[in-house]
């Protein structure tokens, strides 16, 4: 088994406090959460009372001012396998990035310290019904007035859609890519918010569908420059796709965990089903695969802490740990036998939880598109 080297003692120390803070807050509501369809809103104030929000922000907001990408990836690695729903890594590290390094000092003294307390959670807002993969064709609209913008369209899919108190939202504001990002707080009149909507896993997670109907946005709520929200996007999503890949990597290790305690457990002809030739080798490939997964993603950890990370490595981690996910999942629920078909066994909800990881933070072919274009490989190199 790969012995990986990303983290010091100061680290460990961190993972044993996470640790020990989810068994006790986070996994034993687990179930409840998966039945209602959504995390509470305490959780997210006690995980801001421990100071796991936004570590990074400055003191003055309640943060510790330590910015290390490898507490977010402990947090994800510790609580993701357990509970996937508890998006603690998208109001982190994927949305509270934009309001701490694009907003402004005024946008950052109104947001951080809620955000910080978990008073405030946040969400993403750029698919839409009509539009995922491609972006550019974001057809939300925002129209420029005197002294604010009017928002109208809708959104779909949006993770911590139902909790969030913010959320960043990708409007166009011109042709092409010009796009906005806006920031839509609770309450505003005309922001509604359709379905909860049911998934095939993630069950705890508030995935909802978000209108926006003459939504009145001050121009204080603009976030950086409103024909360029495209850029931002983009830049942001090499962070997105690693913090994606730890936790793919890390629900298939309990994937893995799980089924070797089942098969060591459970017994066939008179033996203990792992001790047969093919669980053997069944399991010898997931760990190769395991190990390739993390070795892999620590390469990146190790260049994005450089601020070298380039988007086609993270895209090959997305990819790659997505796949490896999918595929160790599979065979886990295989070697568990009809049990892995039943709710009640934790393969089966790692079974549903995983299909998405190759669909969300750009899909599989997506990410082959980002990684061929990175070889050359493009439609203007035809001739
Ligand atoms: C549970 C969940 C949570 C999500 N959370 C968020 C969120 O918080 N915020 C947010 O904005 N979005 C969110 N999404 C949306 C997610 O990012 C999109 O679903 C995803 O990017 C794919 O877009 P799409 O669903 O429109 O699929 P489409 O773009 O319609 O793609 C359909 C198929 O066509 C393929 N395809 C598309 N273009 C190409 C191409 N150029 N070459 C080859 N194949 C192609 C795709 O790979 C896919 O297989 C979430 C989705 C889910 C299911």
């Amino acid at each position: 088994m790969l012995k990986r080297t990303i983290y010091d003692e100061e680290h460990e120390i961190f993972r044993n406090s996470v640790r020990k803070w989810a068994e006790e807050e986070v996994f034993p509501h687990a179930e409840t959460w998966r039945e209602e369809g959504c995390v509470s809103r305490e959780v997210w104030k006690k995980a801001g009372e421990q100071g796991f929000l936004c570590m990074y922000a400055d003191e003055k907001y309640g943060g510790l001012g330590l910015d290390d990408f490898r507490y977010d990836m402990i947090l994800a690695e510790e609580i993701n396998p357990r509970e996937p729903g508890f998006f603690i890594a998208l109001h982190n590290r994927i949305v509270a990035p934009y309001i701490h390094k694009l907003g402004t000092d005024e946008q950052r003294d109104r947001f951080m310290p809620g955000i910080v307390s978990g008073d405030c959670v946040l969400a993403i807002a750029m698919t839409e019904p009509g539009t995922g993969s491609d972006l550019g064709g974001v057809r939300t609209r925002a129209v420029e007035m005197d002294d604010h913008w009017v928002l109208n369209g809708s959104k779909t899919y949006i993770s911590n859609g139902f909790l969030a108190g913010l959320v960043v939202v990708a409007a166009r504001t011109g042709d092409g890519h010009e796009i906005g990002l806006f920031l839509v707080e609770d309450g505003m009149e005309g922001f509604s918010r359709g379905r909860n909507l049911k998934k095939m896993g993630l069950a705890s997670q508030d995935t909802a569908e978000l209108f926006f109907d003459d939504v009145k946005i001050p121009k204080a709520n603009v976030l950086g420059d409103p024909r360029k929200g495209f850029k931002s996007m983009m830049m942001n999503l090499a962070e997105e796709r690693i913090m994606g890949a730890l936790g793919f990597t890390a629900r298939a290790e309990r994937a893995f965990d799980v089924t070797m305690e089942y098969i060591m457990d459970r017994r066939a002809f008179g033996r203990p089903i792992g001790t047969f030739q093919n669980s053997r080798f069944k399991m010898a490939s997931m760990r190769t695969e395991l190990d390739a997964a993390w070795a892999l993603t620590d390469h990146c950890v190790r260049e994005h802490l450089k601020g070298e990370l380039s988007a086609e490595m993270a895209a090959q981690a997305k990819l790659f740990t997505s796949e490896v996910e999918g595929r160790v999942v599979d065979e886990c629920v295989q070697l568990h036998g009809g049990a892995g078909y039943m709710e009640e066994y934790e393969i089966s909800r790692l079974y549903g939880d995983a299909r998405i990881s190759r669909i969300y933070a750009g899909t599989s072919e997506i990410m082959r598109e980002i990684i061929g274009r990175g070889l050359g490989l493009d439609e203007r190199s035809r001739n």
